[in-house]
């Protein structure tokens, strides 16, 4: 169930600059948290659970969010997108204030958000957690006009459904090129997975076609779990080519679907680009970016190592050796919402320890995960060695078709402590 767009913003209007006399009555500290993903939604019920006391409203571009894990399954034509999709009724319903608007401007100083409607919401503490944004430009030839004949569906939603409609109309016998970025971006096995459950679509649909995965890295999460799994189940299929063989795309010709690395070119029929990716625009406008483009935090507060009172979580967020997932965005939201509860009740927080869990579909009923657990060490997020794992690099088929079951049981987890 999603609230409607008149209820959503009807909400909205109740919390934008309350009067000072009325909120000292019944309210108390107040908390804007922007952008209503994994990070941000999860950030804001945690909030309200510690400690309902504190206001808490949540700023969100969309009435509705469309989830990327399992977006992979989409494009694979093994899921339809309104799978991935969920509204904010639940949130609302514990006692949040919704406003859906983009917010435009952050004023550090005086302490309040800008919304694209020129409306301020004053804050005592701000959470940011508006994901990714694409590097428009940073690749030769890859902008907005590209994205729309070349996609990226590294942002759910139409996207997804653009590079699913190409792969259904291209021809069998057709060349589908992936080109995946340097580290960091967003879900580090999620071009592997791509590449698998489209390999996955093309046996079983277009056996004469052939997938090229052009890699600016010559290592990947899960490496040896994804490359025994395509040897047995993608051989002559999918083949991946590391930095050091060419893999990396130099620049792209949408008119021609040509991609152009170090040692030669490739013309697609249907071309994936994953795009260099930086923290989602309102970080870099609160100043919370530095020159990487990503948002160097305390590994205990999540508080912005450049702007005061200013969090930042999920994706746009530097977290040392966590990789920027969902799951790793869920566990952030709590660690940072336990902090903002202890601060602004003038106490210390303590030290966190954060887990992450990645599972990826290799086949419809093939698994793979990797597990690892995090605590601040030296400033930043480190592992905590020997916490985590990976699955094993030799099991029954059967373990791999259970991973696959606890993905799905896991996606219902995330989504729900952020939604249901
Ligand atoms: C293909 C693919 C597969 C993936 N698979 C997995 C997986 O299996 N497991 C896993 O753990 N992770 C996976 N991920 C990664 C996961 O999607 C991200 O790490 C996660 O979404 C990060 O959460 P976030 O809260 O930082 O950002 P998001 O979930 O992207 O949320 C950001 C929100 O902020 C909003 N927003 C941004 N700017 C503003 C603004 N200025 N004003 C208002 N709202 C704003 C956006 O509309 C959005 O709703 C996958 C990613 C991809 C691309």
């Amino acid at each position: 169930m999603s609230l409607t767009r008149r209820t959503f913003l009807g909400l909205a209007g109740a919390a934008v600059l309350a009067p000072a006399r009325a909120r000292a009555q019944t309210a108390g500290p107040r908390v804007v948290v922007v952008g209503g993903g994994f990070g941000g939604a999860s950030c804001a019920r945690a909030l309200r659970q510690l400690e309902p006391k504190i206001v808490v409203t949540l700023v969100e571009a969309s009435a509705t969010f469309t989830a990327c894990p399992f977006s992979n399954a989409v494009i694979g034509g093994l899921r339809e997108l309104s799978a991935q999709q969920f509204g904010y009724a639940r949130v609302a319903a514990d006692g949040i204030t919704l406003v859906q608007a983009m917010a435009t401007g952050v004023d550090a100083a005086a302490k309040t958000v800008t919304l694209a409607d020129g409306r301020r919401l004053p804050y005592d503490r701000l959470v940011l957690a508006p994901g990714i944004d694409i590097r428009w430009g940073a690749l030769s030839g890859y902008d907005e006009a590209a994205a729309a004949v070349m996609p990226h569906a590294w942002k759910a939603g139409e996207q997804t459904l653009l590079l699913r409609r190409q792969l259904e109309a291209m021809d069998d016998g057709g060349l589908v090129v992936i080109s995946a970025p340097g580290n960091p971006f967003r879900c580090p096995p999620g071009p592997y997975e791509r590449a698998s459950l489209i390999a996955h679509f093309l046996k079983t649909r277009k056996p004469k076609s052939k997938l090229l995965v052009l890699d600016a890295k010559d290592t990947f999460s899960k490496q040896r779990l994804f490359q025994a799994a395509w040897a047995e189940l993608y051989p002559g299929l999918l083949e991946w080519v590391p930095l050091s063989k060419g893999g990396a795309v130099t620049s792209v010709d949408p008119a021609t679907l040509t991609l152009t690395t170090d040692f030669g070119k490739h013309q697609a029929k249907v071309a994936n680009v994953i795009p260099p990716q930086k923290a989602g625009r309102i970080a870099e406008v609160a100043g919370a970016t530095d020159r990487s483009g990503w948002c160097p935090i305390d590994p205990v507060t999540f508080e912005s190592k450049l702007q005061p009172a200013i969090h930042v979580i999920g994706d746009a967020a530097i977290a040392g050796a966590m990789p920027k997932s969902a799951f790793a965005a869920n566990s952030q939201a709590k660690s940072c919402a336990a902090a903002i509860a202890t601060l602004l009740a003038g106490g210390t927080p303590a030290m966190p320890k954060l887990i992450n869990t990645c599972y990826s579909l290799v086949a419809p009923d093939y698994g793979i995960s990797v597990a690892g657990v995090y605590t601040p060490t030296n400033g930043q997020l480190a592992d905590v060695p020997g916490a985590g794992g990976l699955s094993p690099a030799t099991a029954p088929r059967g373990a791999r078709q259970a991973e696959a079951v606890l993905a799905e049981a896991w996606f219902r987890t995330i989504t729900g402590e952020a939604f249901g």
